[in-house]
């Protein structure tokens, strides 16, 4: 019998999924925090109240663990491992200042050329007065991973690349070598890879196995596709939280900077999406969620609304419509709620359908299968209005847990391999 351990370090709080070997979930366990000054200290207890909150019968029977964390959050070592600065946060955008040098550097249009972007974070991080002790750059992942199994200087392809690492020929780019930056940049693996047994302190102290695995990571967005039960080409997941993202399997590869469009790697397939700024943040502008239940019930899907409305909170949307200034469209609006809802999910349903159709346009694989997640997943009215329009299967996420999704990645590498070749790490 063995088990395996996903962790999500997300935005507001850790969390733990223990599965078996047919995946079902045997524990699972939330670490809540709020905005901290102490990063750091906040990641480190949240890591270890988790393990010590899995009860002693599943602990023992942990295979494999991996963590996933928040996309180019990141953070300076010693040579030790210790970090020698607060880390930059995903949405921490003082790498603008460093984007003009960097785009004569980088290839026209790169994901490493946004503010966000680890490799412009880790830029302007050469910057601070603390940089000369640094030796590492880690990402979230990497280093939480690093206080489990103690080998510095790992990463895998999901976390780096936003790094700039060229994840169709698994390796750093002649461009990015020609930055000279000082310090060590990760080891880069497939996600999922194990990296090297459990520290034997902490498998003694929380009672783990002593052969537990520690396995390369992930980003927490991936994670979440991988729980949604997505796993073959055409495959999707529509997201509709505060904006519609969407995310789809396919064997080619498709990047297009205009629409903000860019692949993830995931084994031999591709996850290739986009983000529109429309989405249910506009719902909640003009409705409560109880309303959107009950008018929602009310709506008859068989009939289209004739209103077609591009749905925005302000100008400007970039997928799958390139335009900065496009203003949002949100009249004519009638006065029974129910129409102006109606109008609303129907309007938005067409954008996700001419998105699917663009990524398609591309190159990708034939859409055939629409998983759900985010807040407006559970409405079944809007499921049924979207099935019209895609005009395949629509059904919400299997599990829409990054934590899940997770132990999944360290549960199929582990199945998929029966002898380790441990990177040697520092
Ligand atoms: P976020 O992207 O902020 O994490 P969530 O995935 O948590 O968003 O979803 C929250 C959104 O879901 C809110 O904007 C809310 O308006 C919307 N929502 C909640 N219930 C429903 C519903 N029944 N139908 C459609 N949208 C809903």
């Amino acid at each position: 019998m063995t088990f395996y351990l996903g962790i999500d370090f997300g935005t507001s709080g850790a969390r733990a999924v223990v599965i078996d070997d047919d995946a079902r979930i045997l524990f699972q366990m939330r670490h809540p925090w709020s905005s901290n000054a102490d990063w750091i200290n906040c990641w480190k207890k949240g890591l270890w109240s988790l393990l010590e909150g899995i009860s002693g019968e599943w602990r023992r029977e942990i295979g494999a663990i991996a963590i996933n964390g928040t996309s180019s959050t990141i953070l300076l070592t010693d040579a030790s491992g210790q970090p020698v600065d607060v880390p930059l946060l995903y949405n921490d955008a003082r790498g603008s200042m460093v984007l003009k040098d960097l785009s004569h550097i980088a290839p026209p249009n790169h994901t490493v050329l946004s503010a966000t972007s680890s490799l412009a974070k880790l830029l302007w991080m050469q910057h601070l007065p603390s940089f000369g002790q640094a030796r590492y750059l880690l990402h979230q992942a990497d280093w939480l991973a690093f206080l489990l199994h103690g080998k510095l200087g790992i990463s895998d392809y999901h976390n780096a690349l936003k790094l700039g690492y060229d994840v169709e020929k698994l390796q750093y780019p002649e461009w990015l070598k020609k930055l000279q930056i000082p310090i060590n940049l990760p080891q880069v693996l497939a996600p999922g890879t194990p990296v090297g047994e459990l520290n034997p302190e902490i498998a003694a102290k929380f009672g783990f196995r002593h052969d537990c695995l520690v396995c390369a990571g992930t980003t927490d967005s991936i994670a979440a596709f991988l729980a949604s039960g997505a796993k073959s080409p055409g495959e999707a997941v529509t997201s509709l939280g505060s904006t519609l993202v969407l995310k789809l399997l396919s064997r080619t590869r498709i990047e297009d900077a205009r629409y903000g469009i860019y692949s993830h790697r995931l084994g031999d397939l591709w996850l290739t999406g986009g983000a529109s700024n429309t989405g249910c943040a506009v719902l909640k502008k003009f409705f409560t969620d109880d309303e959107l239940v009950s008018l929602s019930r009310e709506i008859d899907v068989s009939k289209a609304s004739e209103l077609d409305y591009y749905p925005l909170l302000k100008e400007g949307d970039r997928f799958p419509i390139n335009d900065p200034h496009l203003p949002p469209k949100l009249e004519p609006r009638p006065d029974n709620p129910r129409e102006f809802l109606h109008g609303l999910l129907e309007s938005m349903a067409r954008i996700e359908a001419r998105g699917y159709k663009l990524l398609q346009e591309l190159g990708s694989d034939q859409l055939n299968h629409v998983y759900t997640a985010g807040g407006g997943a559970a409405n079944s009215t809007w499921t049924a209005i979207r099935g019209r329009y895609l005009n395949i299967p629509v059904a919400p996420s299997i599990n829409t847990e990054a934590a899940y999704g997770t132990a999944l990645l360290a549960m199929r590498q582990l199945k998929m391999s029966t002898t380790h070749h441990f990177p040697s790490g520092k």
